[in-house]
């Protein structure tokens, strides 16, 4: 018997995003098949009302809340302090966090307050032997361990992605205030702003449908013997723009940029994928001018359709990392690829394939 928390934090407009949906729809998940355990939801921010009314129907035998303007910011102390109160308020044995970047930094602590356990990287759950058991990958996601723990409370931060979205109508709900001592000094960090990229500097986008991976390929000399990186440039800033693709890259084409060589301009590391970088989510992925090594491809565990274009048949995705390997200029391909998706673009909407 387990009284497991959906613990989350309101957007800035007091709604709630896609992960903490995610991490409810794991705990109703987990409460069907714990025969006498009970579901409680906990809500932290400057206005966690809309949130509340969109979640009213989801079955939570109470909502809780730390509500006001000193919770509206992602700040250790105030948030620490409110997920203390509410976890004691709850008496809660479990719970379920999405792994947003407020709560990464602060649930770990929480737990070491709390004198129990935390996981980090939860990728899913289930009941074994009639406790829950939380799924999480290893060794950059080539080894799947399920995992067991008796201590309590257990604090799981579930990966964003990883889960269906619970959905359900909404309601009006009454959250129970949980009051929060604030400690000494507690507000002294103010955040004084967000900088951020542009909107179309910005090339990750984990929501995308489909994941767009450039390798070195398109920097490096061509069969008229020159580098075509303009070309280059202007080819996957199109197929960009056109499908709200997010972009990966190899660590070959973005350390190029580290030695001083010429690279697409809105390429950072933050845009590698594989055993040093990234393992991204997405139901698509699409690689180009990129060898498909082991290290970078097992980035590509969670992406579920997988394809390539390169020139050499006997690159690494014909060895079995690849769904479909085109055989082919990328340069060509793409160039063909974004005409019909102009031509397209009113039938189709971007963002669609
Ligand atoms: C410890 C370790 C960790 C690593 N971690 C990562 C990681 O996290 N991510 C990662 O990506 N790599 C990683 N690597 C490096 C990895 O092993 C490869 O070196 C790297 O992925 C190769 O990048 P690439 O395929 O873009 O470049 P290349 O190997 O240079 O391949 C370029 C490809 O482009 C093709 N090409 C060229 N022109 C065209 C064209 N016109 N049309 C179609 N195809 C064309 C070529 O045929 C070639 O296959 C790691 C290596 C080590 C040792």
């Amino acid at each position: 018997m387990e009284t497991l928390l959906v613990l989350t934090h309101t957007d800035p407009d007091g709604s709630l995003a896609k992960p903490a949906f995610e991490a409810l729809g794991l705990a109703k998940e987990l409460l069907s098949s714990l025969p006498g355990s009970k579901l409680l939801v906990a809500l932290v921010g400057q206005n966690v009302q809309p949130a509340a009314n969109h979640i009213a129907a989801c079955g939570a035998q109470k909502i809780l809340m730390v509500v006001g303007p000193d919770f509206a910011q992602s700040r250790y102390a105030t948030d620490a302090a409110a997920a203390e109160a509410l976890m004691k308020a709850a008496q809660a044995t479990v719970a379920i966090a999405p792994a947003t970047s407020r709560w990464n930094r602060v649930l770990p602590g929480v737990a070491q307050r709390l004198a129990g356990r935390v996981d980090t990287h939860v990728t899913g759950a289930s009941v074994v032997n009639s406790s829950p058991a939380i799924h999480r990958w290893y060794y950059r996601q080539r080894m799947e361990a399920v995992l067991q723990r008796k201590q309590r409370p257990w604090l799981m931060l579930l990966d964003p992605g990883s889960q269906p979205a619970w959905t359900g109508g909404p309601g009006a709900a009454s959250p129970e205030n949980v009051p929060v001592n604030l400690p000494d000094g507690g507000k002294r960090t103010t955040v004084v702003g967000v900088r951020e990229p542009s909107g179309d500097v910005q090339t990750i986008r984990p929501d995308a449908r489909l994941l767009f991976v450039a390798g070195a390929g398109w920097t490096k000399k061509q069969a008229d013997g020159q580098v075509h990186l303009k070309d280059a440039e202007d080819l996957i800033l199109n197929t960009l723009k056109s499908t709200r693709a997010s972009l990966g890259s190899s660590k070959s084409l973005v350390d190029l940029g580290g030695e001083g060589q010429a690279i697409l301009s809105f390429l950072t590391h933050l845009n590698q994928v594989g055993q040093t970088g990234s393992t991204p989510r997405h139901p698509k992925g699409l690689a180009t001018c990129c060898h498909g090594e082991e290290p970078h491809t097992v980035g590509w565990r969670f992406i579920n359709d997988r394809r390539a274009i390169n020139l050499d048949p006997n690159c690494g995705w014909a060895r079995g990392k690849a769904d479909v390997l085109y055989v082919a200029d990328a340069f060509a391909v793409m160039a063909r690829v974004n005409e019909l998706l102009a031509a397209s673009a009113a039938a189709d909407p971007p963002g669609k394939i």
